[in-house]
């Protein structure tokens, strides 16, 4: 029993120590990516759905690893955020995109009434310094925060209420709209939709997948539409790939969409590629 109890605590030691090693080692990476310029943005169009045109698109961070390759947000953002992190990328985040917008001004494709959004985490959201953080970046690249929509999702509500929407009324005043990202995942939605400061309902590509297939899929995405056009506030179907599902979409009352149907994120300056094709059209 002895030996047996030893093993177990052996192997169960063995196991943290592989996922606090693994865990420390991302951490060490994360910490030098910053100063070597690891990461980088990628932009997704979204487009409105009457018109065909690009309304504005979604900034999402890359990193390039110098071993791994280019890893996804889904395995570094929840590191960024547990050690407190996201607080420097998230400003890198916000100046970067401002820089792009400002040569996209520049080159005179960057139309009124566009936006870019920006993925705020909760933590730094509610960080008294980020109102600051927005201001200088603002200032340091010379674009109007009018330029800006941040995508907040329904999660950060549990913490504080009250907090979230002070913050929303003070960053409002720089222009800045919101959303609420991956909309009807959350909990709550519809007692918070009511008190928040919000301009968009980004509606959840989950329910999206399977709009053709799932009625209760359609009917849930047809009821989020409704809704949102009954209390004036805008739409955005995330993860559109099909010509189906943007029909689908366009009969219900959707006002834009963003998805593989029409680009995947695009790097800056396939970005500004395409946005030089299309302002010429
Ligand atoms: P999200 O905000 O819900 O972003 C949408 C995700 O859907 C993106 O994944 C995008 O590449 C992907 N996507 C877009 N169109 C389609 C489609 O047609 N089909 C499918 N299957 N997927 C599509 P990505 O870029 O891997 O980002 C994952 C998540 O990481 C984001 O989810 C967001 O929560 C977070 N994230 C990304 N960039 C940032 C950032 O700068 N700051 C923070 N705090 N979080 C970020
Ligand atoms: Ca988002
Ligand atoms: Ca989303
Ligand atoms: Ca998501």
């Amino acid at each position: 029993a002895k030996t047996r109890g030893k093993n177990t605590h052996e192997l169960f030691q063995q196991h943290m120590t592989d996922e606090a090693s693994r865990r420390m080692l991302l951490e060490n990476d994360l910490r030098a990516a910053l100063d070597e310029h690891q990461f980088f943005l990628v932009y997704q169009p979204q487009i409105d759905i009457e018109q065909g045109h690009i309304i504005g698109m979604e900034a999402l961070i890359r990193w390039r690893h110098p071993e791994r390759g280019v890893v996804s947000p889904m395995a570094f953002i929840p590191v960024l955020e547990a050690t407190g992190m996201i607080k420097d990328v998230g400003e890198w985040v916000l100046h970067d995109a401002c820089q792009a917008i400002h040569a996209w001004q520049e080159l005179g494709i960057w139309r009124d009434g566009m936006k870019v959004g920006i993925n705020v985490s909760a933590s730094q959201f509610l960080d008294a310094s980020l109102t600051h953080s927005v201001r200088q970046a603002m200032e340091s690249t010379g674009v109007d925060g009018q330029v800006l929509d941040f995508e907040i999702t329904e999660s950060m509500l549990i913490e504080s209420v009250d907090d979230t929407i002070k913050r929303m009324h003070a960053l409002r005043e720089l222009g800045i709209t919101f959303s609420i990202d991956d909309f009807g995942t959350g909990y709550s939605s519809l007692t918070y939709l009511k008190q928040l400061p919000v301009d968009v309902i980004k509606i959840d590509q989950s329910f999206i997948h399977d709009i053709i297939a799932d009625s209760s899929d359609a009917a849930i995405v047809e009821a989020i539409i409704a809704m949102a056009n009954h209390l004036s506030l805008g739409t955005i179907a995330e993860g559109v790939e099909s010509t189906e599902q943007l029909a689908f979409l366009q009969q219900a009352g959707c006002q834009r969409y963003q998805g593989y149907l029409y680009a995947r994120p695009l790097s800056r300056e396939d970005m500004t590629d395409l946005m030089q094709s299309t302002a010429t059209l």
